[in-house]
């Protein structure tokens, strides 16, 4: 068992130790947990399976008295490392150098989870009987399927009776400087697996085949004539993207009978995974309604709606803890950029707002983060528990 140790930087290298890579745990959530118990949370480790999906621990804490009920979500899986020799440093040895700490989840997200903790410790032994509640939504799987994760651990907790009032979620929002940018939306994300059927053939008797492939560039060329939308005060325009095209076909002289293709869809609050099904149910129509031996089927995978909480409280909080600490007087960006995040399940149950260190190196090999980083964040975190309970 690792040390208990609240220093933050220490307290990231103990959990990026551990080669947590989705669905395993490698004794990080162990490493959370002890220092929680020690603050005096009460720790729930709630381990969920099933739903078609692989078994994930888990972990719910909470601290406090009645009041206010402040949330932070983190998770402390990590992405797989990759080409493990391209890494500068072994990617689980946590190793500083050059006021750099580098390993994987170094910056997506330990060193937030490890901040938030030592910022807790701290709040809680300056003011004892807090005067609300703090929790801590702990999953070992965002990266990945995120069935067994967040989304359980909300309805858990909401069986529980646990209501939570706001929630910071900690994954890496900052842009040039830690606090310039948080996020208050994401965009949803839909993609669809395409496969159309033709008639094989020789491709010198191409009358007597059909070219799956020709219709399925087609299809693609009419999903990508005209952009969706071009954004609008809160979003990016939707982004359409061509994954893959396969065609598989080992020779020249054969018409392919299937042809097949991904295409991800990144979209802003003006659709919705429903109306884009329609969209493209629409474009397959207008092609293959006039063929007769050609045909397109599709399956597809809508993993997340996208979603917007307008600024409200907690964003003002903590736009004063980030300028209380850092001094800088511009509020923060409010973006609804990147990728989706488990904000995406927290929003249904209260005001949420991303709030972590600067997107730099996430996912990619010599994933690191400044360690001066860690200690701005973890004062800005300080600050915001002071701010949101009223007790400075
Ligand atoms: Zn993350």
């Amino acid at each position: 068992m690792s040390e208990i140790n609240f220093d933050p930087v220490t307290l990231t290298q103990s959990l990026v130790k551990c080669a947590s890579v989705t669905p395993k745990d490698e004794g990080a959530l162990t490493v959370v947990e002890n220092h929680l118990s020690a603050i005096g949370c009460d720790c729930h480790p709630l381990t969920f399976s099933g739903n078609n999906s692989y078994e994930v621990k888990n972990l719910f804490a909470t601290i406090g008295n009645e009041g206010k009920h402040f949330a932070y979500a983190g998770h402390t899986d990590v992405v797989p490392v990759g080409n493990e020799s391209s890494w500068k440093y072994p990617p689980f040895l946590a190793k500083i150098d050059e006021g750099k700490l580098y390993g994987r989840g170094s910056e997506d997200m330990k060193s937030s989870v490890a901040c938030f903790i030592s910022a807790a410790k701290r709040f809680v032994d300056k003011y004892k009987n807090i005067p609300g509640k703090i929790s801590f939504i702990i999953t070992g799987d965002e990266e990945r399927d995120s069935v067994n994760g967040t989304p359980r651990i909300l309805e858990w907790a909401s069986k529980q009776n646990y209501k939570f009032d706001h929630c910071l979620v900690g994954e890496p929002t900052s842009k040039n400087e830690v606090g310039d940018k948080v996020k208050i939306g994401r965009r949803g994300s839909v993609s669809f697996f395409f496969q159309v059927k033709g008639i094989q053939g020789h491709t010198a008797n191409s009358h007597l085949a059909e070219n799956s492939s020709h219709h399925l560039v087609n299809l693609l060329n009419s999903i990508l004539e005209e952009s969706l939308d071009e954004g609008n005060e809160n979003f990016l325009p939707t982004s359409v993207q061509i994954a893959t095209i396969d065609i598989g076909n080992p020779v020249q002289n054969v018409i392919p009978e299937l042809a097949r293709a991904t295409v991800n869809i990144r979209f802003n609050d003006m659709h919705s995974s429903d109306s884009l099904i329609k969209w493209i149910d629409n474009k397959i129509e207008k092609i293959f309604s006039k063929l007769e031996n050609a045909s397109c089927t599709y399956t597809y995978d809508a993993t997340a709606e996208s979603f917007l909480n307008k600024a409200g409280d907690l964003y003002n909080i903590i736009s004063k803890s980030i300028s209380d600490v850092t001094g800088r007087n511009s509020p923060p960006e409010q973006a609804t950029d990147g990728g989706t995040s488990d904000a995406r399940y927290i929003k249904n149950y209260c005001e949420v707002v991303e709030l972590g260190l600067r997107n730099q190196t996430l996912h990619k090999v010599d994933e690191f983060v400044f360690v001066e980083d860690i200690i701005k964040l973890e004062n800005i975190y300080f600050r915001i528990l002071e701010n949101y309970f009223d007790v400075n």
